[in-house]
C-alpha cells in the first residue's frame, strides 16, 4: 500500500512507457504523448498518478478515444487520472502538456547564457511531467523521443548520447526496469568527456574539464564496489553536473547521475557525493524501497555503502572522518526532531497524509547508516558483506519494504540473541537514538580538535596545510559549538587567518556562515547573500536560512530570499517558504 500513489487502486497495470515529447522553452512546457503498455488483469479501470497535467486525449493502440476523468486536485498528490474500459485495451496513449509550473521541472535561461532545463521526480513529482504509476513500489522500462531546440542536447536516465544531433531529435531507450521516481530528463548545451571506458561527464563547455579531473576516480569507485556487493547492472554510469540551482547534492538517475557543481572544489576533497550516487545503483536503484515511509531502506544503505567504497578507494582514516561527521548531523538532528516531530527519528515512518518530502532528512540516511554498522560490528564484517551481497543479487530489479527486509535479516544472518543485543525493533521503530549508538574514532579529527583548542585559545592552529574539507568542517562546527556568546572577535580572527568567507568550497562556506550568523559577524554577509543567490542546494540553505530566522535576523533572511527565490527550483522554493512563512 503506498498511501501517495493512486496506481494501488487500479487492478490494471503498465509495464513499457514510450514517450514522445517536445521541450518548449517560451512557453516552459514539455508537450507530446505518454502510451503506456497495459496488462489489464481483467480489470475495467486503470488509474494512473497526474499533477498540474493538462489532458488533450487519451486513445487504445487503434486511435479510438478512451473516457478518462481526473479526480479533484490534491495539493501534494495531485489529481488520479481515471481511464474506462480498458479491458481489451493493449495500450494508452495519453495525450498532454505539462503545466508551465510543473514541480519537476526547473528552466533556466540565464542572462547570457544558453538556456538549461532539468527534472528531478523525487519523490512524488514524476507526476508532474509524465501520467504515471508514481510509486516506487512498481517498475517498467522506458523509450523516448525527445524533441529540443538545434544547438542543446538532450540527456535521460537512459542510454545516453554523447554528441548532439542535427536535427534536435534525440531517442532514448531504458531496458532495465524502473520505478517513476528515477525518470529523468534535462536539456543544456553541454558536452561529453570519458572518463574510463564506462564512465563520464557531461557538463556545460565552461566547466568540462575540471568536471573531467575532479570525477578523475570514478572508475576506482565502480570497482571497488563492485569488489564489494556485486558487479554493476547499469552498463554505463555516466555524470551530468547541473546548474548551481539543482536543489540537492546528487541524484542517482540510474546510467546518469545528476549533481550539483558546488562538490567541484578543485581538490576532489567532495566526491564522497558520487560514491554515494554510485552506490545507489545498488542500494534504491537496483533494490528499491517499496513506498516513501521505507525511505531507509534506500538511504541508509547508500550511505553505509558510500563509506565503504569511500574506504576502500582513499582508506579508513578517511572514511572514518566521513563516520564521525555522519555522528555529528544525526545527534543534532535527532535532538532538533525530538523538540517538534519526534515521530520523524524513527527508521520506519508514517507519511500518510503528508508530503513525502518529510521524510529526507538525517534520519534515513545517518540513523539508517549507523543501524546498518551496529549490524557488522555485531557480526562482523566478513558476514555481514556476504549477506548484503546475497541480499542484492536476490532482490535485484525489486521492491523492499522495511518489514520483507527485517524478515530476510532474521532468516539469514542474525541469531535471536544478536538481534536482541542489536536492539532491531528500537533501531528501526523507536524514536530517538539507541544507547548503543556507534562510536566513531578518527584520529585525523583528534588532531583537529586540538586545533580548535589552540584556536580557542587565540593562537593560530599550526598543520592544517594538508587538511581535507571533512577536517576544516570539523574545525568549523567545533569552533562553533564552543564559542562563548561574545565570540565575534574570535570569529573575525578565524576568517583572517583562514580567509572562510572568500572560500571556494561550499561546504565550507555553509558550516563557516553559522558562525558568521551566530555572532552577526555582519562584514561575510555580502559573501554569504553572494551564495545564498548563487546555489540552490538546499542543504546549505535551509541551516543557513534557519539560523538567521533564530537568531532574531528573519529580516535579513527574508531580504535575501527575495533576491534568491527566482532562482531555486521548487523542492527548495518549498522548504524555505515554509521556514521563512
Ligand atoms: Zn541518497
Amino acid at each position: 500500500m503506498d498511501v501517495h500513489s493512486s496506481y494501488q487502486n487500479s487492478d490494471a497495470r503498465v509495464n513499457h512507457l514510450s514517450l514522445d515529447l517536445k521541450a518548449d522553452f517560451d512557453k516552459h512546457t514539455l508537450s507530446g504523448t505518454a502510451t503506456w503498455r497495459v496488462v489489464s488483469n481483467g480489470a475495467d479501470v486503470l488509474y494512473l498518478d497526474t499533477r498540474g497535467l493538462d489532458i488533450h486525449s487519451v486513445k487504445d493502440e487503434n486511435g479510438e478515444a478512451l473516457s478518462f476523468s481526473l479526480s479533484e486536485d490534491d495539493s501534494v498528490l495531485g489529481s488520479a487520472l481515471r481511464i474506462e474500459n480498458i479491458r481489451d485495451v493493449a495500450q494508452v496513449s495519453i495525450a498532454y502538456t505539462t503545466s508551465s509550473e510543473a514541480e519537476a521541472i526547473q528552466w533556466l535561461e540565464p542572462q547570457g547564457r544558453s538556456p538549461f532545463m532539468f527534472t528531478q521526480s523525487q519523490a512524488i513529482l514524476a507526476r508532474t511531467w509524465i501520467p504515471c504509476p508514481d510509486s516506487p513500489g512498481w517498475r517498467f522500462t522506458y523509450s523516448a523521443t525527445i524533441r529540443v531546440p538545434n544547438n542543446l542536447m538532450a540527456l535521460m536516465s537512459a542510454e545516453n548520447p554523447t554528441e548532439k544531433s542535427e536535427d534536435g531529435i534525440y531517442h532514448f531507450e531504458m531496458k532495465q526496469n524502473i520505478p517513476s521516481y528515477l525518470m529523468a530528463l534535462a536539456i543544456g548545451d553541454v558536452g561529453f568527456a570519458p572518463l574510463s571506458e564506462r564512465a563520464g561527464v557531461y557538463a556545460e563547455a565552461e566547466i568540462l574539464d575540471k568536471a573531467a579531473w575532479e570525477f578523475a576516480e570514478t572508475e576506482d569507485m565502480i570497482v571497488a564496489a563492485e569488489a564489494l556487493y556485486g558487479s554493476y547492472e547499469w552498463e554505463r554510469y555516466d555524470i551530468l553536473v547541473l546548474p548551481a540551482s539543482f536543489p540537492f547534492g546528487g541524484m542517482e538517475n540510474p546510467r546518469l547521475t545528476f549533481a550539483t557543481p558546488t562538490i567541484i572544489a578543485g581538490d576532489r576533497s567532495l566526491t564522497a557525493l558520487i560514491a554515494h550516487e554510485l552506490a545507489h545503483s545498488w542500494s534504491g536503484n537496483l533494490v528499491t524501497n517499496a513506498t516513501w515511509n521505507d525511505f531507509w531502506i534506500n538511504e541508509g544503505f547508500t550511505v553505509y555503502f558510500e563509506h565503504r567504497i569511500m574506504e576502500a578507494v582513499y582508506g579508513s582514516s578517511y572514511s572514518e572522518m566521513l563516520s564521525a561527521l555522519s555522528r555529528t548531523d544525526v545527534i543534532e538532528e535527532v535532538e532538533d526532531f525530538m523538540k517538534s516531530r519526534p515521530e520523524d527519528t524513527r527508521l520506519k515512518l508514517d507519511l500518510t497524509g503528508r508530503n513525502p518530502d518529510d521524510g529526507v532528512s538525517r534520519i534515513a540516511y545517518d540513523k539508517g547508516y549507523f543501524f546498518l554498522r551496529l549490524v557488522e560490528e555485531t557480526i562482523g564484517r566478513e558476514a555481514f558483506d556476504a549477506f548484503l551481497k546475497d541480499y542484492f543479487q536476490a532482490h535485484r530489479f525489486g521492491v523492499m519494504t522495511t518489514e520483507r527486509f527485517l524478515d530476510y535479516l532474521k532468516a539469514n544472518l542474525l541469531s535471536e540473541s544478536q538481534w536482541e543485543q542489536i536492539g532491531v525493533d528500537e533501531w528501526v521503530y523507536g524514536k530517538g537514538l539507541p544507547g548503543n549508538l556507534p562510536q566513531v574514532e578518527s584520529e585525523r579529527f583528534a588532531l583537529v580538535d586540538q586545533a580548535v583548542e589552540r584556536a580557542l585559545e587565540g593562537n593560530k592552529p599550526e598543520g592544517t596545510d594538508e587538511w581535507t574539507t571533512h577536517e576544516w568542517l570539523r574545525f568549523i562546527q567545533g569552533v562553533h559549538a564552543q564559542l562563548d556568546t561574545d565570540g565575534r572577535n574570535t570569529v573575525a580572527q578565524l576568517d583572517q587567518w583562514f580567509g572562510f568567507s572568500h572560500s571556494g568550497n561550499s561546504e565550507i562556506l555553509a558550516a563557516w556562515w553559522q558562525p558568521v550568523i551566530a555572532h552577526k559577524y555582519t562584514e561575510a554577509y555580502p559573501q554569504m547573500e553572494r551564495f545564498l543567490i548563487d546555489v540552490g542546494r538546499r542543504k546549505f540553505l535551509t541551516p543557513t536560512y534557519r539560523a538567521l530566522k533564530e537568531t532574531s535576523q528573519i529580516e535579513v533572511a527574508r531580504t535575501i530570499y527575495e533576491k534568491a527565490r527566482p532562482s531555486y527550483h521548487a523542492v527548495s522554493r518549498q522548504t524555505m517558504d515554509l521556514l521563512l512563512g
